[in-house]
């Protein structure tokens, strides 16, 4: 097989031994003789998964008893509507880095009124927004942390006046996290936990059950956290098998030393990434630098050289590049290096980058 490098925004690469452990659970999970597509979810094996899957999220997170940890479907856009029905009463706050951050603010509509307390948006969501004053009187204050079009990110975890929400869909586990910081935490798993159809949800019960308007039973959170601290998303049937490759991933981030050594690993490959940017003549980057993202790298080609975007496309494509081509709202090229990307990836891009430099001159 031909050596391939990965950088596609999601779903995207998973780490080769969850991938195994996924073909041989489809094959016989668990030494039942049947495989992981077709067993029950009430089936032992599967309980004792799940409850592993949700102490592995506690444990590198250290999500504290307060919080519920829940597996639901539909994707973070799902969330988009979910968060305003079970929390927003009167009126919310949301900070518009992004379109994920403007599809959610959309949804929250629906329920009430909605305070954009800042954009980027003038600069094509190119930074982070500073200076802005969160309403005190907002029900929540909803960011997305890693901007994953546009390559920036929050890196720190805020103080809010009010609750905080956080879409954590493209940096989840790419960094600790102060889970206290936030009410809620959530997004869709296919990008650095999982493959496409689990969405996570952390959320403190304690904020749960105050709207008075009533909640469909499957929006409602309360629904999917069991009574037993360890019995929850088991209201219907879970999205088993992207659980069960969620569970393979973590396991290796946990195996890696967590995510402090994540972390680590994370600030490396960007500033692999970052400093061939800076330093090549024919690359320059697009977001702000204080705001860049360790999870997707955004960058275009100089003036001087934008003729040649579509040569380098080519070039890159013959050594095994995957899924570099930038949003179209942003144009020139993205490389996503999530927690699975190896910096073996990250070295043949740069490689890439600088060959292609010398071409040129
Ligand atoms: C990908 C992404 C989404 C959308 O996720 P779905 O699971 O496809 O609905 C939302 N927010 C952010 C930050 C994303 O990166």
């Amino acid at each position: 097989m031909k050596t391939v490098h990965n950088f596609n925004a999601g779903p995207c690469v998973l780490p080769k031994q969850a991938i195994e452990s996924a073909i041989n659970a489809i094959r016989d999970f668990d030494n039942t003789g049947i495989g992981i597509l077709e067993i029950s979810h009430r089936t032992p094996g599967w309980e004792r998964i799940m409850a592993e899957t949700e102490q592995l999220w506690r444990d590198l997170l250290n999500i504290p008893e307060e919080y519920a940890v829940i597996f639901l479907g539909g994707g973070a856009s799902t969330q988009f509507f979910e968060v305003p029905a079970n929390l927003l009463k009167h009126k919310a706050a949301y900070l518009q880095t992004g379109v994920w951050a403007k599809k959610a603010a959309k949804e929250a509509k629906f329920y009430g009124e909605v305070d954009i307390v800042a954009s980027s948006e003038d600069k094509t969501y190119s930074y982070i927004p500073k200076n802005y004053t969160i309403p005190t009187d907002a029900d929540y204050f909803h960011i997305t942390t890693n901007n994953t079009i546009y390559g920036t990110e929050i890196h720190t975890d805020m103080d809010c006046p009010v609750k905080l929400v956080a879409d954590m869909s493209s940096d989840i586990m790419s960094r600790p996290v102060d889970v206290t910081k936030y009410a809620m935490i959530y997004g869709g798993a296919q990008k650095n936990v999982g493959p496409a159809g689990v969405t996570f949800v952390i959320v403190r019960k304690d904020i749960l059950g105050q709207m008075e308007r009533p909640v469909q039973t499957m929006v409602d959170y309360r629904t999917h956290i069991g009574d037993e601290p360890r019995n929850n998303s088991m209201f219907n049937t879970p999205p088993v098998f992207p659980i069960f490759v969620m569970h393979e991933t973590l396991k290796w981030v946990k195996e890696l030393g967590g995510l402090e050594a994540m972390y680590k690993i994370n600030k490396e490959k960007a500033e692999l990434l970052y400093n061939e940017i800076d330093r090549n003549s024919m690359f320059v980057g697009t977001a702000a630098k204080e705001d860049r993202s360790l999870m997707n790298v955004c960058f275009i080609m100089t003036e001087e050289h934008k003729d040649k975007e579509a040569a380098f496309m080519a070039f890159a494509k013959e050594r095994g590049m995957i899924g570099i081509k930038g949003h179209r709202s942003v144009g020139g090229f993205r490389a996503s290096i999530y927690n699975a990307c190896p910096v073996e990836s990250v070295q043949a891009l740069v490689d890439c980058m600088k060959e292609f430099e010398a071409m040129n001159k």
